[in-house]
């Protein structure tokens, strides 16, 4: 039988880690994190994973997920994406069930191509976009914070901008080439339309429909690895940065670099919600 699996398609600092965590309040979906990210580091230096802290609490050790995942790979070393993939969702299938959803949220566009290949897995992605004006504004005080880079904030931004455009468009590609089944999301959406967001997602995958809290760890979840994470670690509820909104960061690469405007149009508010800044939710 073909594996399903979610798979959660973003730039770094798009809330993968937050759509991670929040489809695990989903009966079912469990969010396992970047599986090929972990697997690889599994095949590196599996000591050093197993001291990690999974976000379930446990040491990943002794995780009730991942400990099997690592006895499993010390075992049989997989030799390549497609395997590393086989062992992840052999085992989650065995711990969790046959019925139940790994959510994969690897950020790992590159592996899109090659998990198409093989007829076996059977990935449903779901692209996820942040308006570019809140993801400039969050690179450039993050880079801000890091070093004191010497470089003028404007440059900083416009780098962003180009980044923003040239890896979601990498992602738009690849999902077209590989004419997997694809979801667009926005980040905006998720975080100010949770309920029309996850409706959205139950559908296109098929699941029973389940109304989501705004508690971000009331979900079930295994992982430990992404950008995000020890940000996210610290948020218990969902909520939205309006940071950009008070900012002039984005207004030159909005003006210079061209397409930014429809193409966020295109994939962050595919859905239709470009009005979410002006109502609440309800
Ligand atoms: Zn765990």
């Amino acid at each position: 039988m073909r594996k399903k699996f979610v798979y959660v398609a973003s730039l770094p600092h798009s809330g993968s880690t937050l759509l991670n965590l929040l489809l695990g309040q989903h009966p079912e979906m469990i969010g396992v994190g970047g599986i090929d990210a972990v697997m690889r580091w599994i095949e590196r230096d599996p000591d050093e994973v197993a001291a990690q802290a999974c976000s379930c609490g446990e040491q990943v050790g002794r995780c009730l997920y991942w400990k099997e995942v690592l006895d499993e790979a010390r075992a049989h070393p997989p030799q390549n994406i497609v395997e590393r993939y086989r062992v992840a969702l052999d085992v989650f299938a065995r711990v969790f069930g046959p019925n139940v959803l790994a959510v994969d949220a690897g950020q790992i566009h590159e592996t899109l191509a090659e998990l198409v290949s093989e007829p076996e897995l059977d990935p449903h992605v779901l692209f996820l976009a942040r308006d570019f004006r809140s993801a400039i504004v969050s690179i450039v005080d993050l880079k801000l914070r890091k070093k004191a880079l010497r470089r003028p904030r404007i440059f900083l931004a416009l780098e962003a901008a180009l980044r923003w455009r040239r890896e979601n468009r990498r992602i738009a590609d690849a999902l077209r080439k590989t004419g997997l089944p694809c979801r667009q999301l926005g980040y905006e959406e998720l975080c100010l339309r949770l309920r029309a967001s996850f409706a959205r997602v139950c559908d296109f995958l098929e699941i029973a429909p389940f109304e989501p809290t705004r508690e971000v760890h009331a979900g079930c979840n295994h992982s430990f690895v992404g950008n995000d994470m020890r940000k996210q670690a610290s948020q218990t509820r969902v909520s939205y940065d309006y940071r950009w909104m008070t900012r002039s960061d984005w207004w030159l690469p909005a003006l210079v670099v061209p397409g930014m405007l429809r193409l966020n149009r295109a994939w962050v508010y595919a859905n239709g919600e470009d009005e979410i800044f002006r109502t609440r939710e309800a």
